[in-house]
C-alpha cells in the first residue's frame, strides 16, 4: 500500500494551527527549518467540533503550496457526516493522501447538544473507507499508557483494534517517557492480532509547568525522577532544556534500537528542540 514500507522508518513532525496572523507568520519560518530536516510528512492538528477549522485549512494549504506531504488531523466528535465529507473532498482536491483520524475532545462549552454524527474514531475510519475507499492512508491514535477514559487496558486495546479493523493503516502514539510502556503495548497489540506499524509520538521537554499540566490531562506519565529533576530546576530554562533533551534523546535511541518503525515529533510549532533531537539521532542519514 502507498507509503507503507516496513523496512524504511518514517520520521514525521506535527504542528498545530496558530490562532493569529502573527502566529502564522512565525510558523512559516519554523516550517522552513523543519522541512530542511526532510520529514516524511507534516501533520496538522484539528480542534474537535471544527474549533480550529480555518486555521487547520490555512496551515494545510500553506504546506501543500510548498509541495510538502501533509497529513491533516480530523477530530470527528461534534461534526456531521456532511461536514466531514466536504472537508475530505477539499483535501482530495489539494492532493492530500494521508489523514490522522481521531475522535477528539470537545472544547469546553461546545459539548452539550453538539455531539454530531460520530461517537468514536473507529466510526470515522469506517466512514472514510466507505466514502473514499483507499484514497487516504489513515493513521489513528494509540495509547501505550492507555487512554484516560478507557475502562481497562483490555477494553482500550479492543477499541484500538476496532479502528484497525475499520481500515486504519498505521497508528501514532500519545507521547510517553517509558520505552518499556511502548514495547509492552506493541507486544499486546501483536498478541491481539494487530499488525499495523505503531509509531511512537515524541514530545520534546522544554517547559516543565506546561508539560506537567498537559500530561495530567492526556494521561501520559512523567517518571518521578524526571519530574523531580525538572521541578528542581525552577525557572532555569536552559537546564530544563538540556536535561529534557538528554531524557528524550535516550528514549528515542531505545525506541529505534528496539525496532520502532519511526518517530512522530510533537514540535509544538518550535523547530529548535526537534531539530536538536533529529540531528543528534542522525535521522537525516537514515531517511
Ligand atoms: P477513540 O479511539 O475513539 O477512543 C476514545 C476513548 O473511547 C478511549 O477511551 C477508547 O477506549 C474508547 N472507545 C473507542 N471506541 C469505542 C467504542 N466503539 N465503544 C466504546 N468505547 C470506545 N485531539 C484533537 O482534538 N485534535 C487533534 O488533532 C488531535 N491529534 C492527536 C494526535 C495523536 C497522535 C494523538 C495520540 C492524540 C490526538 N488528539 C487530538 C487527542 C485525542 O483526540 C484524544 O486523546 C481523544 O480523547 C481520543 O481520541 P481517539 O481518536 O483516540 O478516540
Amino acid at each position: 500500500m502507498l507509503f507503507q514500507n516496513d523496512s524504511t522508518p518514517l520520521y514525521s513532525v506535527e504542528l498545530f494551527p496558530p490562532k493569529t496572523a502573527e502566529g502564522m507568520d512565525k510558523l512559516k519560518l519554523e516550517i522552513a527549518k523543519l522541512n530542511a530536516l526532510g520529514p516524511a510528512y507534516f501533520s496538522v492538528t484539528y480542534g474537535a467540533g471544527g474549533s480550529t477549522r480555518e486555521g487547520t485549512l490555512e496551515t494545510v494549504s500553506w504546506l501543500r503550496g510548498l509541495g510538502i506531504e501533509t497529513a491533516p488531523h480530523l477530530a470527528c466528535i461534534g461534526s456531521t457526516r456532511e461536514q466531514v465529507r466536504e472537508l475530505l473532498n477539499h483535501y482530495r482536491q489539494q492532493g492530500i493522501r494521508r489523514l490522522v483520524a481521531l475522535r477528539g475532545d470537545m472544547p469546553s462549552g461546545m459539548g452539550a447538544g453538539n455531539q454530531g454524527d460520530f461517537r468514536y474514531a473507529n466510526e470515522l475510519v469506517t466512514f472514510v473507507r466507505a466514502e473514499f475507499g483507499d484514497a487516504f492512508h489513515i493513521e489513528v491514535a494509540a495509547y501505550p499508557e492507555y487512554h484516560p477514559q478507557s475502562g481497562s487496558p483490555a477494553r482500550d486495546l479492543e477499541n484500538f483494534k476496532r479502528k484497525v479493523e475499520a481500515g486504519a493503516d498505521g497508528a501514532i502514539t500519545q507521547y510517553f517517557y517509558s520505552a518499556d510502556a511502548y514495547f509492552a503495548f506493541v507486544a499486546s497489540c501483536r498478541k491481539a492480532g494487530v499488525e499495523i506499524p505503531i509509531i511512537p509520538g515524541i514530545m520534546p521537554i522544554t517547559n516543565y509547568t506546561q508539560l506537567a499540566r498537559f500530561s495530567d490531562t492526556c494521561g501520559a506519565e512523567i517518571p518521578r525522577w524526571v519530574r523531580r529533576r525538572l521541578e528542581g530546576y525552577g525557572d532555569d530554562v536552559e537546564s530544563i532544556r538540556a536535561f529534557g533533551h538528554e531524557v528524550v534523546l535516550t528514549l528515542c535511541r531505545h525506541l529505534i534500537e528496539g525496532g520502532a518503525p519511526g518517530l512522530h515529533f510533537y514540535t509544538m510549532n518550535q523547530s529548535g528542540p526537534t531539530t536538536r533531537l533529529w540531528n543528534d539521532l542522525e535521522l537525516a542519514i537514515v531517511h
